[in-house]
């Protein structure tokens, strides 16, 4: 018999959010959640991936009991963005009147750290990575890189983008485009407006915003070959792009010491969410969003609530169907996202010859 009735392979946003379902809405199962301790992660792998989360947070803390825990942390409202985006001025997008309030700018460590203790408490810890995997006659075998290894009757990989477990399984997800983040973050001489501003170029966008700790982040979005081209990995190749702007060069003004620029793959993905016998895909690892749409935290935390639901239906109701009923919704989500983001893209009719403007109207990413 399987030590555990599922096993969630990841502690980020989609993992999480998959432990606290379960914990919700079947007690009775028996989960446990692997993953590395936060201490054992270096910090800058933790840094430039994402610090503002949108409005739809609430609903989704709500679902899961995790609400007035949130607002307990302090993390900073934003009320508005920034934007240059069809246009070469500067708009601002208000939150005040959307219906689930503001924006979020979280220190995205601190954020994933919370939630994780929150969310995961009902579930055994299992402080390790996972590393390889095999069918067994009532599921599955996880190993791990401290030599444990571990059954299950289900899994739900929600490792991220890196798919620990599914890529073992299934073919890699479907790159779509070679979208990638040369991310910095600086100490700044004075304030200056501390909400998310995003800025179209001529080879891509950036986005720049206040941390909470008083340094600000810098991250130039462009395809990986023109990273390359451009020298985006050099301080001197970033800091020339960085030039080219017009309203984050303004406040780059003011940047004392910078980091190293970094650079963090954010390109499309998709993969199927099911992978297999009563194996699930959650957050990154079924399908990772354009760091544009701002929704990938929210997103990944209701794909893996969504994968606690199917696998309890499955596991403790005997409804076998839930899992694809699972993968159908991730499928359609993927969908509608893939036209909303190419609809975004081709709104820019600026640089229209430059490869990666080019490239997005042609839909040749
Ligand atoms: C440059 C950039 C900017 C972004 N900006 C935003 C933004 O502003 N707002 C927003 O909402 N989203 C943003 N995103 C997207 C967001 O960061 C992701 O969508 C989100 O983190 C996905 O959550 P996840 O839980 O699926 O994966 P992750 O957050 O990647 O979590 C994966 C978890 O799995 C663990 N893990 C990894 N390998 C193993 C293993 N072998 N065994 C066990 N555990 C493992 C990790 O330690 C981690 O706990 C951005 C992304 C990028 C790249």
């Amino acid at each position: 018999m399987a030590a555990f009735d599922i096993i969630v392979a990841g502690a980020g946003p989609a993992g999480a959010a998959a432990a606290r379902a379960l914990a919700l809405c079947a007690p009775e199962l028996r989960v446990a959640v692997i993953a590395p301790d936060a201490s054992c992660i270096a910090g800058d792998a933790r840094r430039g991936r994402g610090e503002v989360l949108s409005p739809l947070l609430q609903p989704v803390l709500r679902q899961l009991g995790l609400w007035q825990g949130f607002l307990a942390q302090g993390f900073a409202p934003s009320h508005r963005t920034l934007v240059s985006w069809e246009e070469s001025g500067l708009r601002s997008s208000e939150w005040l009147l959307m219906a689930r309030g503001p924006s979020w700018r979280v220190p995205r460590a601190g954020f994933d750290d919370w939630l994780s203790s929150e969310a995961c408490g009902a579930a055994s810890r299992i402080d390790a990575r996972v590393a390889g995997l095999a069918r067994k006659a009532d599921g599955w075998s996880v190993d791990c890189d401290d030599g444990g290894r571990h059954s299950a009757r289900l899994i739900i990989d929600a490792s991220g983008r890196g798919r620990a477990l599914a890529d073992r399984l299934a073919r890699r997800a479907r790159t779509r485009d070679r979208l990638i983040a040369a991310y910095a973050e600086a100490t700044m001489s004075g304030p200056a407006a501390p909400e998310l501003l995003v800025e179209a170029c001529e080879d891509g966008w950036w986005y720049t915003l206040a941390l909470d700790d008083g340094r600000r982040a810098f991250a130039c979005m462009t395809d990986a070959d023109l990273a390359h081209d451009l020298g985006l990995n050099t301080a001197d190749g970033w800091r020339a792009a960085l030039a080219k702007t017009q309203f984050v060069s303004a406040i780059a003004g003011k940047i004392v010491a910078i980091d190293a620029p970094r650079l963090v793959a954010a390109g499309t993905r998709a993969a199927a969410a099911t992978v297999g016998f009563r194996f699930l895909c959650a957050g990154d690892a079924a399908s990772a969003f354009d760091p544009v749409s701002g929704h990938g935290v929210v997103k990944a935390m209701r794909s893996g609530a969504f994968a606690g639901y199917a696998a309890s239906d499955c596991l403790a109701r005997g409804d076998a169907a839930a899992l694809d009923r699972y993968g159908a919704f991730v499928a359609r989500e993927a969908a509608a996202y893939m036209t909303t983001l190419s609809e975004h893209y081709q709104s820019v009719s600026r640089w229209a010859e430059r490869p990666f403007w080019r490239r997005r109207r042609a839909g040749t990413c």
